[in-house]
């Protein structure tokens, strides 16, 4: 990760623990301890590749960790009360056997059963403490990547999107492209849906190839991927764009003793200042929709 991730999501994780904290009426050093150290697991856990820029490293905090920062911190809540109960359950024994006759059997008793409750609350937390740090990895898993083609998720696309259109201003070029497999049905109904599997693990890799550590890929849909390109000129996005076509085109997949061999067609365009998220997919899929009626394995583009 780089240095500038690596403060990005510092940052992250204390203005969430600041708004944490404030959100609390009588927040506990226990509380705060608790949501440091699930930061720290969720850091850890974070895979380098997936962590590409500072907007992907909010990504992997926003909206998923919050909630299980939440429900970790409830969890504790909850296991403290009842470990609070317990406490004056004790002194109550106590108080009640203190003035009368020692009654050593009955005493031992309650403070078996006490005991035995304790015994019950610390494996009802720590079955709680497992469960949340499943699902944290779980979420980590799943909330970003595409499980099938591990590039970014549709999730992620409309995060970044927003995030890139809500700017009043980008002072470089950004360009979209819309990368849709030619008769993938086809490749589906002879080989079976497997092969089609592979077929788009086998373009998310030759996309990831390619492209530059800065440059986005998302799958937006069944056989349809979406590709940011930042910092590049439109003469540089046709050159990237047609270079992808030649490479898929070019390639061949072996699969059970049959060689499948796929093209695909680009739809582009470049953002403009004012763009939502869905008139910028809305141009770049309009040139697709040209590059298919013109014959597939080609690019187009959609000029503002
Ligand atoms: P076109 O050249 O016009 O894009 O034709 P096409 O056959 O690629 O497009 P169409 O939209 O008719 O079919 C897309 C197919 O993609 C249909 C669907 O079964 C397949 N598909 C979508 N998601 C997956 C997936 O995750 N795995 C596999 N194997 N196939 C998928
Ligand atoms: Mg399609
Ligand atoms: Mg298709």
């Amino acid at each position: 990760m780089k240095k500038e991730d690596l403060k990005s999501l510092v940052t992250q994780v204390y203005e969430e623990l600041l708004e944490t904290i404030n959100q609390q009426n009588a927040p506990d050093k226990d509380e705060v301890v608790s949501y440091l150290y699930n930061a720290a697991f969720t850091i850890e856990h974070i895979a380098s590749q997936e962590i590409d820029s500072i907007e992907h490293a909010k990504l992997a905090f926003n909206n998923a960790y919050k909630k299980i920062a939440d429900s970790s911190i409830s969890s504790y809540k909850e296991t403290n009360g009842k470990f609070a109960e317990l406490t004056q359950l004790h002194q109550q024994t106590l108080k009640n056997y203190k003035d009368s006759l020692i009654d050593l059997p009955s005493i031992t008793e309650k403070f078996d059963e006490i005991q035995s409750h304790m015994c019950t609350e610390v494996s009802r937390a720590n079955s709680i403490i497992s469960k949340l740090t499943n699902q944290i990895q779980e979420l980590e898993k799943t909330t970003n990547l595409d499980p099938l083609t591990k590039v970014f998720n549709r999730r992620a696309l409309t995060t970044y999107l927003e995030n890139v259109c809500q700017k009043k201003e980008l002072y470089h070029e950004l360009h979209l492209l819309i990368l849709d497999i030619d008769d993938f049905k086809s490749v589906n109904d002879t080989y079976g849906h497997v092969a089609g599997d592979k077929v788009l693990i086998l373009i998310a890799n030759t996309l990831k190839k390619v492209l530059r550590d800065g440059d986005k890929i998302f799958r937006y849909g069944g056989e349809e991927f979406i590709i940011i390109l930042n910092r590049i000129s439109t003469q540089t996005c046709k050159k990237i764009a047609n270079r992808i076509i030649h490479i898929i085109d070019a390639n061949q997949l072996i699969y059970k003793g049959n060689s499948l061999h796929v093209t695909a067609s680009i739809g582009a365009t470049k953002y403009i200042s004012g763009d939502t998220p869905d008139n910028l997919i809305q141009r770049a899929d309009s040139a697709l929709y040209k590059a298919k009626r013109n014959g597939k394995n080609q690019l187009q583009t959609e000029e503002n």
